[in-house]
């Protein structure tokens, strides 16, 4: 008889838009994740692993994120 019922928390985790840097819930977002090609793809699922990026669905955002690009060429020494 565990007190589960806290009344309305949801459990949705919140996640921030890459773009415009607003949360949101994450069913509301498109999450994009790194391709071996180093192509940001996107993960319809939300399940693969390693670093996702998040887009929440403003046009705005999408036509910005469309040529967003992932910095790895971070040298290093
Ligand atoms: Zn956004």
């Amino acid at each position: 008889m565990a007190a589960e019922h806290l009344g309305e928390i949801q459990a949705v985790p919140i996640r921030m838009c890459v773009i415009c840097r607003k949360r949101f819930p994450k069913d509301k977002l498109r999450r994009y994740v790194l391709s071996s090609e180093q192509v940001l793809i996107l993960d319809a699922n939300k399940t693969k692993p390693g670093r996702g990026w998040y887009v929440c669905s403003d046009q705005h955002c999408e036509q910005k994120f469309a040529r967003f690009r992932v910095s790895h060429n971070v040298r290093r020494g």
